[in-house]
């Protein structure tokens, strides 16, 4: 930390971060933020470091609006963050303090040294082995016996178990088990789990890797000329967990991923993979990779029911009374937050940590009218990245009573062409998939197609009001 800085600005940083952790989760604050400085806070431009470039632009592109969001919580003033990567050089030129106003610096990106990704997850000695093997840091919360199991992910909670379970030399039952779910449904949480209890049994070796941190680990190794060495440790392993799947790119790192999930395959060792789309929606992904991942169990975990958003809340707190005794959250609390926090579990989580956070600092009770004023803000509407192109499909189709086949299907009678254009129309303003996308998931249609039915049904909306009261109406049932 820059210690001569105001002493203000030290603490709006500290309350920033403290923001920042509660809304995107331990693990990826340690991942990703613990080690960001703030360089210099003038009257509307923070300066924020992080020690690589690909720190930078992980965060970037990833993190920025939060980021800048977070701040402006702290303080309405600022309006630009910028975020540079420091050497060890530049270190001492900043510790100079910034004076307001000073044109914000954007050019220190000079020899941003790559070095290893130093992070630190969980201290218990599991996990200091297992960052020793290579492996991404593991949160010891995320066990088995913290996830709880509900009708959306029993399946995959049950197969998660049984590659946990098995021992080295057991005949696989599925390779690779590939699990897909939306944001914070608790993908990373049952990869941990596996990871956890494999090691724990000691009879399996297994590698948690993010698609992150096997980019990395293979670019930096053949940067250091140590790519040998990378793919024996890949060879050591009983079962390679690999998390977030969807941002892998890159040709080369594509073909070593390819070639060593073939090899770890066809000598029988067990491959678990998490993204947030199926196998076959991976659009970076190559044709092979992706048959390769789908030819495994594909299990999706779907969103969290207000039960089980409870019972995980219920887990938390006890958890978190272990180290705070005095945590207390009424019954009604929680009630309220299961049933307003809907979307996923980083949110419920990030919602405890605000009150815990305001109960410890204020010392007050957690009570009803806290918690409103608390996690006002984490109750949005729906995130455009969960609404499922099948259920646009299966809601249009009941509003209009045809079948969901018949909108996929070629047939062309006028029952089914409307509702299908409206259902493309929909898919398009309320995913993000492209029209290429959405023209396979209608039947394997051409993207033009799918863009006339987008045009057509935007024409119609603005001249037919009882067609936009129809869309709109629509555009809810398929957002509850
Ligand atoms: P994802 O990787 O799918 O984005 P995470 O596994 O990071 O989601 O889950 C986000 C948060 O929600 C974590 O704190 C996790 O522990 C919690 N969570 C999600 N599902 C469950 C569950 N079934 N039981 C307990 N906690 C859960
Ligand atoms: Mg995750």
């Amino acid at each position: 930390m820059n210690s001569q800085l105001p002493e203000h600005s030290q603490q709006h940083w500290t309350q920033v971060k403290t923001r920042l952790r509660a809304e995107v989760g331990e693990d990826i604050f340690s991942s990703w933020f613990a080690r960001i400085e703030l360089d210099g806070l003038a009257a509307d431009t923070v300066s924020l470091s992080v020690p690589t470039r690909f720190l930078r632009s992980w965060i970037q592109s990833h993190y920025a609006e939060k980021v800048l969001a977070c701040w402006q919580g702290v303080d309405a003033n600022i309006t630009r963050v910028d975020l540079t990567v420091r050497t060890a050089v530049i270190r001492q030129a900043t510790t100079v303090p910034v004076k307001a106003p000073e044109p914000p610096r954007t050019t220190r990106d000079g020899n941003g040294k790559v070095d290893g990704m130093g992070f630190r997850g969980g201290a218990a000695p599991a996990a200091s082995q297992h960052e020793a093997l290579g492996g991404s840091p593991l949160d010891g919360r995320l066990n088995f016996d913290n996830f709880v199991v509900g009708r959306s992910n029993s399946l995959a909670h049950a197969a998660a178990m049984q590659v946990a379970n098995a021992r080295p030399g057991d005949q696989v039952m599925f390779n690779p088990l590939y699990i897909h779910a939306g944001v914070g449904l608790g993908k990373t949480h049952l990869l941990q789990a596996v990871t956890w209890a494999g090691n724990a049994s000691g009879g399996n070796k297994v590698l948690y890797l993010t698609a992150e941190k096997f980019m990395y680990g293979f670019v930096s190794a053949l940067r250091t000329q140590t790519a040998l060495a990378f793919k024996d440790v890949l060879r050591g392993i009983n079962v390679l967990v690999i998390d977030d799947m969807q941002f892998l790119q890159g040709k080369q790192t594509q073909a070593e991923f390819s070639h060593t999930l073939n090899s770890l395959i066809d000598a029988g060792r067990q491959v678990v993979i998490a993204a947030d789309r199926p196998p076959g929606d991976l659009e970076a992904i190559d044709e092979r990779v992706r048959s390769r991942l789908a030819g495994g169990l594909v299990v999706e975990m779907g969103s969290l029911g207000e039960e089980l958003r409870l019972e995980i809340l219920n887990t938390r707190v006890a958890a978190a009374r272990t180290h705070h005794a005095g945590f207390d959250v009424p019954p009604a609390v929680l009630a309220y937050i299961a049933r307003s926090i809907t979307h996923n579990g980083r949110d419920l989580e990030g919602a405890l940590n605000r009150l815990l956070a305001c109960s410890k600092l204020t010392g007050q009770p957690v009570t009803m009218e806290l918690a409103e004023r608390e996690v006002r803000d984490l109750i949005r509407p729906q995130d455009p990245r969960k609404v499922k192109i099948e259920e646009i499909q299966r809601i249009v189709a009941r509003h209009y009573n045809v079948s969901r086949s018949d909108l996929l299907s070629s047939r062309r009678t006028a029952n089914v062409v409307r509702p299908r254009q409206v259902a493309m129309y929909l898919a398009k303003t309320l995913t993000l998939r492209s029209l290429p996308e959405i023209g396979r998931r209608f039947g394997g249609r051409d993207h033009t197609t799918v863009l006339h039915a987008v045009r057509k049904i935007e024409h119609l909306v603005g001249n037919d009001t009882s067609l936009a009261d129809e869309v709109e109406s629509l555009k809810r049932q398929i957002q509850e």
